[in-house]
């Protein structure tokens, strides 16, 4: 039995328009049975979320967004307001996904601001750390995890509901996830960090999920550890039969 609820996440990432992503979500509901030990919530882009929001309604399915701007609203062309994933029903958001620091440059600062404003308007951040391949084979690991951490949760002083989410670059989606062992040093890393800074009992209430080529087959491995909370799933969380699996596991 796990200390934790377990938190599966599907980020699906830019897949699934807004016909498709119903289709998809009206599929799983029928696939899936009720687990009252797992929290399940998917990740659909912004334009999807909506066909999506009136399917799950009701169901043990939450809603969460891939990113979010750090205002209510203004002139910010493309963003995202925090209000308007609130009024879809998104209860959590991604912020720091390892793809937006890549490809959209978003720097720890950024980050920082975004999980500040979803904090202040009850939207729980899934906060995304990880070292690339070369930081790891320099032995750099914890040092880049803790470097993160600290700018991404500087000036903040309650997590409320937060996840944070270990996603070693080297493993998103390459097919090499992280071994167990490996993941479980971070994730004791990751809690110690908390505790530290804002105290035993809010480490050890934190969910710690790990993301990174997660599939069926080594789920089950990676939850025996005892700081892994869950998992955040991109590729294969729009894989219906495999993702209704993890859905489905006995744990
Ligand atoms: C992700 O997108 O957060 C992720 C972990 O992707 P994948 O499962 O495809 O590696």
């Amino acid at each position: 039995m796990k200390k934790r609820k377990v938190f599966i996440g599907g980020n699906w990432k830019m897949n699934l328009n807004h016909l498709e992503g119903k289709e998809f979500v009206e599929k799983l509901l029928q696939l899936i049975r009720n687990n009252e030990k797992k929290e399940i919530v998917i990740f659909p882009p912004f334009t999807t979320l909506f066909t999506v929001s009136e399917v799950i309604k009701n169901s043990k399915i939450k809603l969460g967004a891939q990113n979010v701007h750090w205002e209510d609203k203004g002139a910010f062309t493309g963003e995202i307001s925090p209000q308007f994933l609130i009024a879809l029903g998104c209860e959590y958001v991604i912020i720091g996904h390892s793809e937006r620091r890549k490809y959209f440059l978003e720097n720890d600062e950024m980050i920082n601001k975004k999980i500040k404003k979803s904090l202040s308007t009850n939207l729980k951040p899934v906060f995304c750390v990880g070292e690339n391949l070369e930081e790891r084979e320099k032995g750099e690991t914890l040092q880049v995890i803790e470097n993160q951490l600290k700018k991404g949760l500087k000036d903040i002083k309650e997590l409320n509901g937060m996840v944070i989410a270990y996603e070693p670059v080297w493993a998103i989606g390459t097919g090499i996830n992280a071994l167990p062992a490996q993941a479980n040093e971070v994730h004791s890393f990751i809690r110690e960090f908390i505790s530290q800074n804002y105290g035993k009992k809010i480490s050890e209430n934190l969910r710690i999920i790990y993301g990174g080529s997660v599939n069926k087959d080594n789920i089950k491995d990676l939850l025996k550890e005892e700081e892994i909370d869950g998992a955040l799933i991109g590729g294969v969380s729009i894989k219906l039969n495999e993702f209704a699996q993890i859905i489905n596991l006995d744990l």
